[in-house]
């Protein structure tokens, strides 16, 4: 039997977007699965953009989700180059053949002709499709317009009513008669090829077996079928995956949540989820597994039971997807992680960002102040995620959570009068808990010492111990929901839960 091959070949449009990783998942799963070859090629023919950054972009998430490539631009690979933009001369070796073989002929039309004609055509209320003006051009018309270095492109001669079909894995078979196709430019005047040339010359060259692609692409499979046709060369197998709406049917934007892989990953979601979440999208492991490894996966997935209809993007399922991932995962692997993020977020914090944190303002240009910050992050992190890591959905999440841990906190100005019309002593409250903190020896300073004394305070107090807890999360927190609070007390450290507490009887004093 053939090895599979089959190929990731995103253009490089500046970033990854979420139907494309998703497209890139399943060529990836069906290359794991079948053991096949998994291909990255580059289709950067449209010199117009800045590609190189876009290009490491693209590259730059497709690692992060750990879609290894087994040949690119970046490995190489025995069938490179894997970028468009330097394959030009193969493009031209088989624009040639067809050329030679009356496949394909020069079009010297300008645009401003062809412009002239299309009006003319809409004004008659006829479609403009090119009219083989250059089609009539003998031999020697050729040649004199070659000679006056005439700029030409060329078109695929598309056949006389000949039924194209093929046998979509998801759509089943689709025909189209040829007289419904153009005769499309294969060649720019530019001497750059177009898509469906491009494409066809490397997926043949590269030895794809399967094309598994987005469903826009459905559309343009009849044309690069005539010229697998009319270079009398084998077509691959294909698989065109169905569309990702947004939840209410629209197309996906930037309205529904983020749509590159990047602005997730910045948002703190872990790859696993996010693939785990990707595969959901027109693929189903069973009637009602949503979460499931990636070895699962690869066992079970199949591109036969790709289904057709839209998948739809939901946004509050993925994230639940996450909460479940980052509950799950390994303590000390997430800490590091997390320990990792906040290293490299809080240095780029400014003053507002602090502020949004309900932080207070913080020279982080101070090497002396980072460092200690960093230093807390290294020694406490650890203790923080079993905290947090069953309430948070996303990273930023966790990190919302655990900041204050490091730096001052703004009471809210609602909060001064919280206790005003109730029936609780908030201010003697605080004292004693001050009292009851700072009788703890240093070395002693331990969850259960904090929860023996803290109860026994409610108990003398005869208030119920919910009433206390909730004095002391707004001092210690600005806030009453919020993480365990004898956990929260212990890793505060006994200084700087003292020190909260006396901040916010200040306040409400
Ligand atoms: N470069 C095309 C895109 O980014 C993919 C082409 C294909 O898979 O055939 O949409």
């Amino acid at each position: 039997m053939n090895e599979i091959r089959v190929r990731f070949a995103p253009s490089p449009t500046g970033y990854l977007h979420i139907g494309s990783a998703r497209t890139a998942y399943f060529n990836w799963l069906f290359a794991r699965k079948e053991k096949g070859i998994f291909i990255l090629r580059i289709e950067d023919t449209d010199v117009s953009r800045h590609q190189e950054e876009m290009i490491a972009t693209i590259l730059d998430s497709l690692k992060w989700l750990s879609f290894r490539w087994d040949e690119g631009p970046d490995i190489g690979g025995d069938y490179g180059p894997y970028r468009q933009s330097e394959r030009n001369e193969y493009y031209h070796k088989y624009a040639d053949i067809l050329l030679n073989n009356k496949k394909a002929y020069r079009c010297f039309c300008t645009t401003e002709e062809l412009e002239q004609r299309r009006k003319d055509y809409t004004k008659k209320g006829e479609f403009f499709s090119y009219d083989r003006k250059c089609l009539e051009l003998d031999d020697e018309q050729i040649k004199d317009k070659l000679n006056k270095n005439m700029p030409f492109s060329i078109r695929m001669l598309s056949p006389e009513n000949k039924a194209i079909s093929f046998t979509d894995t998801v759509y089943g078979r689709i025909e189209v008669n040829s007289n419904n196709i153009d005769d499309f430019i294969i060649i720019r005047s530019n001497k750059l090829p177009t898509y469906n040339f491009s494409v066809v010359i490397d997926d043949y060259l590269m030895k794809i077996t399967h094309v598994i692609r987005g469903e826009d692409h459905l559309s343009n499979t009849p044309k690069q079928l005539l010229i697998y046709d009319a270079l009398n060369i084998k077509p691959p197998s294909f698989t065109h995956l169905p569309m990702i709406l947004a939840k209410s049917g629209e197309k996906l934007s930037k309205r529904h949540g983020a749509i590159s892989v990047e602005a997730y990953r910045d948002e703190g979601f872990l790859p696993e989820a996010l693939k785990n979440y990707l595969s959901l999208l027109g693929w189903a492991f069973d009637e009602k597994t949503t979460i499931f490894s990636e070895k699962d996966i690869i066992k079970k997935f199949s591109l036969d039971t790709i289904n057709k209809k839209a998948a739809k993007f939901d946004y509050d399922k993925l994230l639940n997807i996450n909460g479940i991932y980052i509950k799950n995962h390994e303590v000390s692997d997430l800490a590091g992680i997390v320990r990792d993020r906040l290293k490299k977020r809080i240095p780029e914090m400014n003053e507002s960002d602090l502020k949004s944190n309900g932080l207070k303002k913080t020279d982080l240009k101070d090497s002396a102040i980072i460092g200690k910050i960093f230093k807390e992050i290294e020694d406490k992190i650890i203790y923080m995620i079993p905290l947090v890591n069953k309430r948070a959905r996303t990273l930023n999440e966790i990190e919302k959570m655990i900041l204050p841990f490091f730096f001052e906190i703004i009471y809210p100005d609602e909060i001064k009068n919280f206790f005003k019309n109730k029936n609780v002593d908030a201010a003697e409250l605080l004292k004693q808990s001050e009292s009851v903190l700072s009788k703890i020896a240093d070395n002693d300073f331990c969850l259960s010492q904090i929860e023996k004394g803290l109860r026994a305070l409610a108990v003398t107090n005869n208030i119920s111990f919910g009433g206390l807890a909730e004095v002391l999360r707004l001092a210690l927190w600005g806030s009453t929901v919020g993480l365990p609070l004898f956990e929260t007390i212990e890793i505060l450290g006994r200084k700087k839960s003292l020190h909260r507490l006396s901040e916010y009887l200040e306040l409400i004093l």
